[in-house]
């Protein structure tokens, strides 16, 4: 017999085992899945932590007046993107990169500083590809556990890097949980961790942080190892267009550009990306962007009123760490018509909405589990 799953030697073609011992990725549901399955109408989405919201129009207009010219390769290195992203930034084009999403960045950065058997370390849970790119390397995944608050325990973090260890990542806020990290944390760990170990700030989610967190940019410049990651996915609602980008030292910078798929960041993609990151785009969405802080806190507080204990959270989403009763809770409330992020045996994240989308989970949740523990 032949295991197709995990490629036996009888089987077409020979994966490298640490490819066969994957897991695929879980992307969330989508409401047409889970109205199929429980027979609902009208299912809503906060599984993927996207964007309610649908594209600016003037992005749509850019993107659709593109399209006229597919038949020609895009700007390998995204040169307008980088421009105009290091201009809103401050920081020298030559700090700049952008790719397929940051989560494409992420894998550069892993293949272009991760040899076999190098280790990356980063706390968990955190998000899903850490220890999927790690693997495909062929790195050896350190996961570091957060602290009983689910936040990034950062001594920890500096404990467990080795001679060995050639990558941190550190996703802040982190997904699934939230939390960000204090102020000065991060560069307690950039002093701690010698210049030859690459550490990734993950803040696909920095446009939801509070104003009182520091912006890690300003370490750039007295710590060359630092390498920021962020994206136009979450806040500026181009998840389905693909653009992410990384900030850090010019030579940090061209070491992932070596690693990145040709034309990684397409023709369309760049003319979203230049049209949201207009001075014109800039105010709708910071107005967006606060909106769905300001129904952050009242999911929160909605949530603490209820009589949940979870985790502070900086993103636009929120941590139910529900244990033992994440599937049968997850199922509950997919029935209700609201899809989520279940973690099994761990919790529930759940996307913030708009108001009336949130207010559909919080009634579903009620109805659910109404005695958190
Ligand atoms: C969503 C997310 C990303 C990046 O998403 P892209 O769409 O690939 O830009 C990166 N890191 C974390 C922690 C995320 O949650």
């Amino acid at each position: 017999m032949t295991d197709t799953a995990t490629g036996s030697p009888s089987g077409p073609g020979r994966p490298r085992a640490g490819v066969a011992a994957l897991p695929a990725y879980v992307p969330g549901k989508n409401t047409k899945q889970v109205e199929d399955e429980h027979q609902i109408a009208e299912a809503i989405k906060l599984a993927s932590n996207e964007n309610p919201l649908p594209p600016l129009p003037s992005v749509v207009e850019a993107v659709a007046e593109a399209a006229r010219g597919l038949n020609r390769y895009a700007d390998h290195r995204a040169t307008a993107v980088r421009a105009r992203l290091a201009e809103v930034i401050g920081v020298a084009e030559e700090s700049v990169t952008v790719g397929c999403g940051s989560s494409a960045l992420l894998q550069q950065v892993l293949l272009s500083y991760v040899d076999p058997g190098d280790e990356v370390v980063y706390p968990w849970r955190s998000f899903e590809v850490y220890p999927i790119y790690t693997q495909l390397v062929a790195g050896r995944s350190i996961q570091v556990p957060l602290d009983d608050d689910f936040a990034v325990d950062v001594d920890a973090v500096i404990s467990a890097v080795t001679a060995d260890t050639k990558v941190v990542m550190v996703a802040t806020p982190n997904n699934p949980t939230g939390t960000a990290l204090p102020n000065g944390a991060l560069r307690r760990l950039l002093e701690a961790v010698p210049p030859s170990v690459i550490v990734v700030a993950d803040e696909a989610y920095r446009e939801f942080v509070g104003p009182d967190i520091d912006d890690p940019v300003d370490l750039l410049a007295d710590h060359p190892h630092l390498v920021i990651t962020r994206t136009l996915s979450k806040a500026h609602g181009l998840a389905g267009l693909r653009v992410g980008y990384a900030l850090g030292h010019p030579e940090v910078i061209s070491s992932i550009d070596k690693t990145q798929i040709p034309f990684a960041v397409n023709a369309l993609a760049q003319a979203g990306a230049l049209a949201v990151l207009d001075p014109d785009a800039d105010e709708e969405i910071r107005r967006r962007a606060t909106a769905i802080v300001s129904e952050r806190r009242r999911v929160f507080d909605a949530l603490h009123a209820a009589g949940w204990s979870i985790p502070a959270t900086e993103a636009n989403f929120v941590w139910l760490p529900l244990g033992a009763a994440t599937a049968d809770v997850a199922v509950g409330l997919e029935r209700a018509g609201v899809v989520t992020r279940p973690f099994a045996g761990e919790g529930v994240r759940v996307t913030i909405g708009t108001a009336a989308e949130n207010d559909r989970f919080l009634a579903a949740l009620a109805d659910v589990a109404p005695s958190p523990s």
